[in-house]
C-alpha cells in the first residue's frame, strides 16, 4: 500500500503527522512523495485562520484530482467535519482529532481488504518529518487562555500536559537516534505540568533539567511561551543551564492595553515592557521572537501607532505580523468596529517594512561573534554549508547561518562558526572548529 501524506499547519500538527505516518509504516505501508503513485492520500489539515483554511480546502481539491483514496485529518477536519462531507463527498474518510485515540480501528476499517493491521498512535517511534538532529517534542495539547480571536481552544480543547517521565523517555529515544537539538512545543508551553501537580506549578524548568541530564543533547529549545507564565525559575534555568538556548518565542499580539484587553490577553503594556526588560537584563544575549495581530476590531490609529513606536523601541530579533482573521464561534466574531482589509494590510506592511530594517541592523551586530552551529545542509555546487545556532528556531521563519569550511563536515555535526557578515535574515561566516 503506497501512501502519499501532506502535512499542513504548525509544528504541533506536524508531530501528529509523524505519529500517523509511523502507524501507517508499521502496518507495512510505503510512504511515498509522489501522490500520483499513491494508493491512498492523507491530508493533515490546519483550520485556525482564514488563509490556513483556504489552503486546506485547496490542497484537498488538488489531491482529489489524483483519483486515489482520500483521507482528511487534523484541525480543519475537527472543526468542519460535516461541512467537509457535504461540500466534498468524494473524501473517503474524515478523521477528527477526537478520533485519534481510535485511529488504528478506523484505519483497519478503511484498509480492511488490504490485510493491514494498524496499531494505536504513539509519540515515541514517530516517523520524523524533520531532520533527526532537531526534532520537535510535543509536551502538551490544547489551551486554556481563550484569547477572543483564537479558535484553537475550540479545536484542540483544554490544556493537558503529557506525563513528564513519558516526555523524558521520548527525548532519550530521540537523542539515541541522533538528535542534537530538541524543540519543546505545545499551544502554551509555559503551562506545562500545571495540571500535573496540586500546587499548579509550571514543571517546564523541571522538564528542562531532566532533559539536560541526557548524554548527547546539545541544544534544548522551547517555543510558544505565554508572557505572564514566564517565571523567574524558568529565566534562571535558561541563564544557568548551558544546554538551554536563550531563545524566547513570546507571542504578544499587541502592546495597547485597550486592544490586549479586548483580545482577553493577560498582561498589559507595563507588564510586557517589564518582562522584556527583565529577560534582556538577566540574559543580554537572549534572542526574542514575537508576533502581532494588526487590525483587531476597535484598533484605532492611535493603538496602531503605539505598536509601531513600541517596535521601533524594542528592536526585536524576530517579529511576525498577522492581520486579524474573523473566526466563527470565537468571542471576537461579533465585535463591532471592524477594520477594513486594506487598512489591516497597510498596517502589516508598515510594521514589516520597519522590522526589515531592524533585523538587518541586529544581524550586522553579530559580525565577529562565534556561533555553535548545527550543520543541517550542504550545497555541493556553491560549497556552502547551512546550519542554525541558538539564535535560529527550526521552523523556517528565522533565517539561518550560511558558511564555508575547508574541512569536510557531516550533516548533524555541531561546529563553531565565526560570523563575518549578514545577508537579509541570514548570517554569513566561516567554520572555526568542532564544538568540544
Ligand atoms: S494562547 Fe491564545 S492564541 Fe495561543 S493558542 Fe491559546 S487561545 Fe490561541
Amino acid at each position: 500500500m503506497k501512501i502519499g501524506f501532506i502535512s499542513l499547519g504548525c509544528a504541533k500538527n506536524l508531530v501528529d503527522s509523524e505519529m500517523i505516518l509511523s502507524v501507517l509504516e508499521n502496518a507495512g505501508c510505503e510512504i511515498i512523495q509522489d501522490p500520483s503513485e499513491a494508493d491512498a492520500i492523507f491530508v493533515n489539515t490546519c483550520g485556525f485562520i482564514e488563509p490556513a483554511k483556504k489552503e486546506a480546502v485547496e490542497t484537498i481539491e488538488e489531491m482529489h484530482t489524483y483519483g486515489k483514496k482520500l483521507i482528511v485529518v487534523g484541525c480543519y477536519a475537527e472543526r468542519y467535519k460535516e461541512q467537509l462531507l457535504k461540500d466534498m463527498p468524494y473524501i473517503d474518510r474524515v478523521i477528527t482529532l477526537g478520533d485519534y485515540p481510535k485511529i488504528h480501528l478506523i484505519l483497519n476499517e478503511i484498509f480492511n481488504q488490504d490485510g493491514l493491521k494498524f496499531l494505536p498512535l504513539k509519540y515515541e517511534n514517530r516517523l520524523l518529518a524533520t531532520s533527526e538532529f532537531s526534532p520537535y517534542v510535543k509536551i502538551g495539547e490544547g489551551c486554556n487562555n481563550n484569547c477572543t480571536y483564537c479558535a484553537i481552544p475550540l479545536i484542540r480543547g483544554k490544556f493537558r500536559s503529557r506525563p513528564l517521565d513519558e516526555v523524558v523517555n521520548e527525548c532519550k529515544k530521540l537523542i539515541s537516534k541522533g538528535a542534537k537539538e530538541l524543540n519543546l512545543i505545545s499551544q502554551d508551553t509555559t503551562r506545562f505540568g500545571r495540571d500535573l501537580n496540586p500546587e499548579k506549578k509550571s514543571l517546564l524548568p523541571d522538564l528542562i533539567k531532566e532533559i539536560a541530564l541526557i548524554p548527547g543533547i546539545k541544544m534544548i529549545r522551547f517555543l510558544y511561551l505565554y508572557p505572564d507564565e514566564i517565571t523567574d525559575e524558568l529565566l534562571m534555568e535558561v541563564k544557568n543551564n548551558p544546554l538551554v538556548v536563550p531563545y524566547f518565542d513570546v507571542p504578544i499580539q499587541h502592546i495597547s492595553s485597550k486592544v490586549l484587553k479586548a483580545m482577553n490577553r493577560r498582561g498589559g503594556e507595563t507588564f510586557l515592557r517589564g518582562l522584556f526588560a527583565k529577560i534582556k537584563r538577566l540574559i543580554p544575549e537572549a534572542i526574542i521572537r514575537t508576533t502581532y495581530i494588526v487590525g483587531f476590531p476597535g484598533e484605532s490609529e492611535e493603538d496602531f501607532n503605539m505598536l509601531y513606536q513600541f517596535t521601533e523601541e524594542m528592536e526585536f530579533d524576530r517579529l511576525g505580523v498577522f492581520t486579524y482573521s474573523k473566526e466563527e464561534d470565537t468571542a471576537a466574531y461579533d465585535f463591532l468596529d471592524e477594520i477594513p482589509e486594506n487598512v489591516k494590510q497597510e498596517r502589516l506592511d508598515k510594521i514589516m517594512k520597519l522590522q526589515k530594517k531592524i533585523s538587518r541592523k541586529n544581524n550586522k551586530a553579530f559580525a565577529g561573534t562565534i556561533h555553535k552551529t548545527l550543520v543541517e545542509n550542504f550545497d555541493p555546487e556553491t560549497k556552502f554549508y547551512y546550519g542554525r545556532s541558538y539564535a535560529f528556531a527550526p521552523d523556517d521563519i528565522d533565517g539561518m547561518i550560511v558558511f564555508q569550511s575547508n574541512k569536510l563536515l557531516e550533516i548533524g555535526d555541531f561546529v563553531n562558526v565565526k560570523i563575518s557578515s549578514s545577508y537579509g535574515y541570514d548570517l554569513i561566516g566561516d567554520y572555526l572548529s568542532e564544538v568540544e
